[in-house]
């Protein structure tokens, strides 16, 4: 099931449903990204046609963040916001208790030695087979290192769209695995950055939160996000 928005096709599960499709391309035979989609991406993507292009080949589109839901109803149609933190760590809940091998690309190197030393605590059983941070100019070693360890799980924190390029270039290069591109969720899983609280997150203003804590996030979203909202609309009515 899937629900299209400015000529993108969004994956529309529930959570569970998420996971589950996830844990089959988990066991399939190729690497299957995933692509945790926000209104930024869908802006960039409209003019940069490589970038388009990974889109559409995605296993996997799902909407991360309450921009493209409210855009979706502008629409008429609707999907389910699985916030890309949230699935990821659920994802790796499941390699724990499957024992799957994981790696973890991304982020500064305290941030990512700190976030891998917090989830071996917290989620037992965890087998983290590789991880390196995400400030590199050679990506070759890293893919050498992911091709010789193989990991099923693939976390790539590099912010986007360098993280969905990343991923996309490794379909080309690595074993089967699930790739999925997790933005700043390092940052929060090595308790670098505090999320909003649950009652914000459930109300669909962890953006807006997140933005009050980091005045610098201002300037991406506005006047990206209202600016967007308007070309759904018209892209709409041109129907
Ligand atoms: N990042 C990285 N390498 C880079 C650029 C960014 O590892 O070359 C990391 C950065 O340290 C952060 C993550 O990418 O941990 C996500 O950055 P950002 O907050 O911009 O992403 P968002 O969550 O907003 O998509």
């Amino acid at each position: 099931m899937s629900v299209e928005l400015l000529g993108f096709n969004i994956d529309n599960y529930s959570f569970d449903e998420a996971v589950v499709r996830a844990k089959n391309m988990i066991d399939g035979h190729k690497v299957s990204q995933v692509v945790t989609i926000n209104p930024e991406m869908i802006q960039y993507a409209e003019n940069n046609a490589d970038f388009a292009n990974i889109i559409k080949e995605a296993e996997m589109v799902i909407p991360d963040g309450i921009g493209v839901k409210i855009a979706l109803k502008l629409t008429g149609k609707n999907a389910n916001r699985i916030p890309g933190i949230d699935f990821a760590r659920r994802l790796l809940c499941e390699a724990s208790k499957n024992d799957i091998p994981v790696a973890i690309i991304g982020a500064k190197e305290e941030v990512i030695s700190k976030a891998v030393e917090n989830l071996q605590k917290e989620i037992s059983g965890l087998n983290i087979v590789y991880y390196h941070n995400g400030y590199f100019d050679n990506d070759e070693p890293i893919y050498n290192e992911l091709k010789s360890k193989s990991p099923k799980l693939i976390l790539v924190a590099l912010g986007s769209p360098k993280q969905e390029e990343f991923i996309y270039k490794a379909k080309k290069i690595l074993n089967p695995a699930l790739m999925i591109g997790i933005g700043g969720s390092l940052d929060v899983w090595s308790g670098n950055l505090k999320r909003a609280p649950k009652i914000i997150q459930s109300l669909g203003l962890e953006w807006f939160y997140r933005t009050a804590c980091q005045p610098s996030r201002f300037k991406r979203i506005f006047p990206a996000l209202p600016l967007f909202l308007l070309k759904v609309i018209n892209y709409k009515d041109k129907i």
